[in-house]
């Protein structure tokens, strides 16, 4: 059985006091206790160590880097490869997230590589695919997924491509208050699903886990989570209030 996953990033907000503190609300919280759902927290990359020295004895937090690059070493100032945030604590990094394409101009290349980094220092990538307004406008959303998946992730080996998370993120949907209706998710996840079942087969599409990602709230969590082929959430504004978040870990 895919295990029910909600995992939140706080892209570039808190300060490390303010991050830690947030972490303690979350994990000491009598209401986020249970046991069926692995919460990720993806801080900033400087509360990194911080936070995953905190998760070490508890099975069901985990610690994600937002990005990682895409080579393993070398003269680029400013940069953080996957081998640092491994050694750091992290299990998981967030790469393809549609924010990093187009402020970063993150291409199909350079995502290609940062997944098998990724892979190469035994962190799990949580890989963000999602069709623009247009394309959901002009009915186009279908392909434009499936092209995403091919042109990035379907040169994996079947072995590896089993150990990705993806994260379905209409760029429509994040951070802008309007979510993808359990209509819409739930279509799109099928859909997902049934192309990684034609290009490496029943077992690996249905133990894959396929996070919606856009707006998700504590009002809205139920109503999605309750999607077949739905696993949980990845949750951009709605993590940063300890309350909510955990509202929305209690959603399955
Ligand atoms: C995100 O950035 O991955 C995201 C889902 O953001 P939000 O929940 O704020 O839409």
């Amino acid at each position: 059985m895919r295990r029910k996953i909600v995992a939140g990033n706080w892209k570039m907000n808190k300060s490390l006091a303010q991050g830690l503190q947030l972490f303690d609300d979350i994990i000491n919280s009598p209401d986020h206790q249970q046991t069926n759902v692995l919460t990720i927290i993806a801080p900033s990359f400087i509360h990194l160590s911080a936070v995953a020295e905190k998760v070490k004895t508890n099975p069901n937090i985990a610690v994600a880097a937002q990005n990682c690059h895409h080579l393993s070493s070398g003269a680029y100032t400013g940069e953080v490869s996957a081998e640092m945030i491994k050694s750091a604590g992290a299990e998981y990094v967030i790469i393809g997230h549609s924010e990093r394409r187009l402020y970063n101009n993150e291409t199909i290349d350079l995502l290609i590589q940062k997944v098998n980094i990724a892979l190469k220092n035994k962190l799990t990538p949580i890989f963000c695919i999602g069709e623009n307004s247009d394309e959901r406008h002009s009915n186009k959303h279908l392909e434009a997924i499936k092209f995403q998946l091919k042109d990035t992730l379907f040169h994996l080996s079947a072995i590896d491509f089993g150990k990705l998370i993806i994260a379905y993120e209409p760029v429509w949907a994040i951070g802008t208050g309007v979510t993808a209706t359990s209509h819409q998710a739930q279509g799109m996840h099928n859909f997902i699903r049934a192309e990684i079942n034609k290009k490496y087969g029943k077992e690996i599409s249905e133990q894959i886990t396929i996070l919606y990602g856009g707006s998700c709230n504590p009002q809205n969590a139920k109503e999605l989570f309750s999607c077949l082929d739905v696993d949980g959430g990845l949750i951009g504004g709605s993590s940063l209030k300890a309350t909510d978040f955990i509202s929305i870990c209690n959603s399955f």
